[in-house]
């Protein structure tokens, strides 16, 4: 039996940050200064902590400036708004991200409508969201789990995705629906599906491209897969040690796709982790070099 072969997201990641690299040196040359990324963290939860250093440790490696603004727990909506005004109005910086989730006396919302919308790396502003809903993918910046998605959906199925039959498995604003309008701008057929969806897996049967971002383990099955399709899974979740594991076990991390499965059905399919997960944070780099670029060209 054949398996599917395996979509390499860290190698993908890889290749996308050396050419990143020589795009920022250029760029350095050029604008007299690297492309900067700034990240304001608030409070010390520690996985924040960790993706923040992951994210700083990229931006360096590639040759960007890094940039760590961080608060403590407590600081109020206006202490963190402050921050975010600071780094809007300095020309130095090109990129700002505030890491998600904020402590509950800070209005999340609020602080993203804050940011630039020609710095907001995330895609998270309501004025990205809308360029993206409208289609107009050269002014907007787009969410980076979704832009890897599709990255990712391109290594696997070629660059031209037109008339792909694309099912979405989630309906996030961080995952699902921009995933849906990057893919319907790929000229995909799109059906979003979600916790409401009835026979959800004939849905996912209809996929050329099946994208799971629903946070729950294992939940797709390989017979919800159509042989041939390509299978995309953004989920990570916690599973527990085997029984027969020892006492020290770590738990595993597993995707929302039943991996093992899958992998006998579909022609190629992504591995939890090391599929979707570094394609996050190089596509946040490919958003702040974008948008440096964007920012320079503006102040010529
Ligand atoms: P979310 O909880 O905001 O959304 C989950 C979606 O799944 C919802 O739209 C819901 O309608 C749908 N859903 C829930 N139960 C369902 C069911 N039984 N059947 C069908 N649909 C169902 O989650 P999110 O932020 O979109 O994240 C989804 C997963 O992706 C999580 O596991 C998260 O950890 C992971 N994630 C990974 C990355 C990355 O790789 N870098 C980034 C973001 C999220």
């Amino acid at each position: 039996m054949t398996e599917a072969k395996l979509i390499d997201g860290k190698a993908i990641a890889a290749a996308s940050n050396e050419a990143l690299a020589a795009e920022a040196t250029a760029f350095a040359e050029e604008a007299g200064a690297p492309p900067c990324l700034a990240v304001v963290l608030v409070g010390d939860d520690p996985a924040s902590a960790i993706y923040v250093r992951n994210k700083g440790r990229t931006a360096e490696k590639i040759g960007f400036r890094s940039i760590k603004r961080v608060l403590p727990a407590d600081a109020s909506h206006e202490a963190v708004a402050s921050e975010v005004a600071a780094l809007n109005d300095d020309p130095s910086v090109h990129g700002i991200l505030v890491q998600l989730p904020l402590p509950a006396q800070v209005d999340a919302s609020a602080i993203i409508e804050l940011i630039d919308p020609e710095k907001d790396v995330d895609g998270f502003h309501p004025l990205n969201v809308g360029r993206l809903a409208a289609g107009e993918l050269e002014r907007a910046l787009v969410p980076c789990t979704p832009a890897g998605v599709v990255a990712l959906a391109r290594d696997a199925m070629g660059d031209d995705l037109a008339g792909a039959e694309a099912v979405i498995v989630g309906r996030s604003n961080i995952v699902g629906k921009p995933a849906a309008h990057l893919l319907l701008a790929e000229n995909c057929t799109v059906t979003i599906a979600h916790s409401r969806t009835r026979s959800l897996a004939d849905v996912c049967r209809r996929a050329d491209l099946l994208v799971a971002a629903v946070g729950r383990p294992a939940l797709i099955q390989g017979d919800w897969i159509k042989p041939g399709a390509t299978v995309i899974d953004v989920g990570i979740n916690r599973a527990p040690p085997p029984a027969d594991a020892s006492p020290d076990a770590r738990p595993r991390l597993i995707g929302d796709v039943d991996f093992e499965p899958a992998r006998r059905v579909a022609a190629a399919i992504t591995p939890v982790p090391g599929g979707v997960g570094p394609m996050t944070i190089a596509m946040l780099m490919r958003n702040t070099l974008t948008a440096a670029h964007r920012q320079f060209e503006a102040r010529r």
